[in-house]
């Protein structure tokens, strides 16, 4: 997977890195001072990904926990992310992560407990009296990696000693074996991004089918998790409400709706930087297909109209098949 391992001198021997390290026992690594001193210094074309990928180990330094844009998550609660990873092992075509590093290479950041630290902080003196929601792989997929990372086990540790705020993992990942291994939390959401099948193969590259999705779907809910959806990205097509209604039908067939905690709707958006990153990346992608204009908050998106018409055609499908109003919500439009 990877060609070189770069592993940061403070926090080589710590066990979790021991244990990251194992996995790569048959690749050069080399020690480094900083992360920062490599990563990201000489532009890396993104589709280097393919076939020219290094892993850097460290310590995330600066802000820890970030606090999230307006609409970016479910309810009136105070939302933040934090960044545990940068980059993914996949390959969404119109992933944001291409305008947004200089390198597609992945960075593992160690140092958990000082995360968990600033995260019961804000849990339990900035919003003791709110119910504050934290959200991982802002940067990465949370769970494709997380075999390696290890990190799963330290989170629900961590969210068992602060029932009133939520963790949300964010995936398009089937990787769910070390999510298993975990007893559920009621604030605990494990949230997975899905498109109707003809799309996943066309834009979600690398990225296990829907149904393989919706599978794990139905393994997590079973073993008592709860569960979040994403139906975002939407990309337009002529036939977009057919597409959506029989993968709704999908979900249905497989999920029990009230394991569902909510399910958001959001069209494709890109910021200026991603959306020249993907004319020039996938030229001959059906994404680019469409009108997009530039909108007064600085993104590329399609047309007002063209916007509304899916978000109200997909919240209109999902509460047809017997979702509920408080149940879906829709992500990062004014
Ligand atoms: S799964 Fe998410 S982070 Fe990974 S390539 Fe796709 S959009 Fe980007």
């Amino acid at each position: 997977m990877f060609n070189r391992v770069f592993v940061e001198e403070d926090i080589l021997n710590l066990p979790r890195t021991k244990k990251i390290l194992e996995h790569f026992k048959n690749v050069d690594h080399e020690i480094i001072h900083r992360i920062d001193d490599y990563f990201g210094r000489v532009k890396k074309p993104y589709l280097q990904k393919r076939d020219n990928l290094n892993l850097y180990i460290g310590k995330k330094r600066g802000q820890l926990v970030k606090e999230a844009p307006n609409a970016y998550g479910f309810g009136s609660d105070p939302h933040y992310y934090f960044i545990h990873s940068y980059n993914c092992i996949y390959e969404c075509e119109y992933c944001y992560l291409q305008g947004y590093f200089n390198s597609p290479d992945i960075v593992f950041f160690v140092n958990h407990e000082e995360i968990g630290e600033e995260i019961k902080r804000l849990s339990l003196e900035v919003h003791k009296e709110k119910r504050p929601w934290f959200h991982a792989g802002e940067f990465s997929d949370s769970l494709a990696l997380s075999h390696i990372t290890s990190d799963i086990e330290f989170y629900f540790d961590l969210f068992k000693e602060l029932p009133n705020s939520f963790l949300e993992f964010r995936t398009k990942s089937v990787n769910t074996k070390d999510l298993l291994k975990q007893k559920p939390l009621e604030n605990i959401i494990i949230s997975f991004s899905l498109s109707p099948s003809e799309r996943t193969k066309k834009s979600d590259l690398g990225c296990p089918s829907s149904m393989t999705r919706i599978k794990a779907m139905r393994k997590v809910t079973n073993a008592g998790h709860k569960i979040a959806i994403h139906l975002d990205p939407i990309i337009y097509e002529n036939n977009f409400e057919e597409k959506y209604e029989e993968l709704i039908q999908e979900i249905l067939s497989s999920v029990d709706l009230t394991k569902i905690l909510y399910i958001s709707v959001g069209v494709v958006r890109f910021t200026k930087d991603v959306y020249r990153q993907v004319t020039q990346n996938y030229p001959k992608s059906d994404l680019l297909a469409m009108e997009f204009i530039k909108t007064a908050d600085g993104k590329v998106r399609y047309p007002r109209p063209i916007r509304m018409k899916i978000l109200s055609k997909v919240k209109e499908l999902l509460l047809k098949n017997g979702f509920k109003a408080n149940q879906v919500y829709l992500c990062m439009e004014d």
